[in-house]
């Protein structure tokens, strides 16, 4: 990947916004993308500094740093569209003249920082783990702190799809319903699809338990959402689970080797599966939890932490 820092913008008080590229995406002129740092915000710890979530911190500085991401790349008068992510294998549309229903629960629908009306809604109503659409000029926005972003473009089409995989999501196999939603809906060919999966947690900090990796071998079934039949043996083929002995685990709470899922290798692999070639696979391969300087980690800091945000978008053609 890419380092980029954003030009410094006026009054920002922690230098300057850094944000990480894939190579593979950064060849289409039309193509807008970033994976923000946790650098160059407003927000005070535990959310310092770059934190675009409402949740643990002032929405004054969530909402300024909504604004500080989308001027790093020149898209501050860009609506962005959102969705309330609740771990699912949920694929939402997003079309332009639906606008209406991405609209929040919320007596406003957008922000004012400085002047500006930013259009990222405080609190979605769409409740999904993916967004996909060919609409030029909107932004696909996210935010995240271990679970992986991933990054989904098809030149032949001309569509964009941004995903979130928690291990509930990739449990219940996000990865394998937005390759799916993107073929049925616009017709893209899997191996014409490019991914990035970003940084997230990696399998050398993520210790889980028992319980989670029956769910993914399907010897148990969520309460809510449960995987859908058709992707069983397909997440339990992608599953990668390891037993790291106590010795190397600085978590662990026994002499006995702890489990630990590989969430990175877990989604490359549901995307070999549903079609996508090896070639187009770009894996940032950074762990939230071992570089928490660079980035929230819900996992290493105990939950009291911010979320970064990741951006996606298409511009029109020769802007
Ligand atoms: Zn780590």
């Amino acid at each position: 990947m890419i380092e980029q820092q954003a030009a410094s913008t006026h009054g920002a008080p922690a230098g300057p916004v850094r944000y990480l590229q894939f190579e593979q995406l950064l060849q289409f002129p039309t193509l807008v993308h970033a994976i923000f740092t946790r650098h160059g915000g407003y927000s005070q710890p535990p959310c310092a500094s770059l934190n675009v979530s409402f949740k643990e911190d002032q929405p004054e500085a969530a909402a300024a740093n909504r604004l500080l991401a989308l001027q790093a790349l020149g898209l501050e008068s860009w609506p962005c569209a959102t969705v309330w992510q609740i771990h699912s294998a949920e694929v939402a549309l997003f079309e332009r003249d639906r606008w209406e229903d991405w609209l929040p629960d919320w007596p406003y629908r957008a922000v004012e920082v400085a002047g500006h009306q930013v259009v990222w809604t405080p609190r979605p109503r769409r409740k999904a783990d993916a967004i996909m659409t060919a609409e030029r000029n909107v932004v696909l926005a996210m935010s995240f702190a271990d679970c992986l972003p991933l990054l989904f473009y098809d030149p032949q089409r001309q569509v964009i799809a941004l995903a979130h995989a928690g291990w509930r999501g990739t449990a219940r196999g996000i990865a394998l319903t937005t390759v799916e939603a993107l073929r049925q809906h616009f017709g893209c060919a899997p191996e014409n699809l490019l991914v990035g999966i970003g940084p997230g947690i990696g399998s050398c900090c993520y210790a889980v338990d028992e319980p989670v990796r029956d769910l993914f071998y399907g010897r148990s079934e969520f309460t809510e959402l449960p995987v859908r039949p058709e992707l069983r043996n397909l997440v339990a083929e992608s599953a990668v689970f390891s037993l790291v002995p106590a010795s190397q685990d600085s978590s662990a709470a026994s002499d006995e080797p702890q489990l630990h899922l590989d969430l990175w290798e877990t989604n490359r692999r549901q995307l070999l599966l549903a079609g996508v070639k090896a070639e187009h696979i770009a894996l940032a391969g950074l762990c939230t939890a071992c570089h928490q300087e660079d980035f929230f980690s819900y996992r290493a800091e105990r939950g009291r932490t911010g979320r970064f945000p990741v951006l996606l978008a298409l511009r029109s053609e020769g802007a």
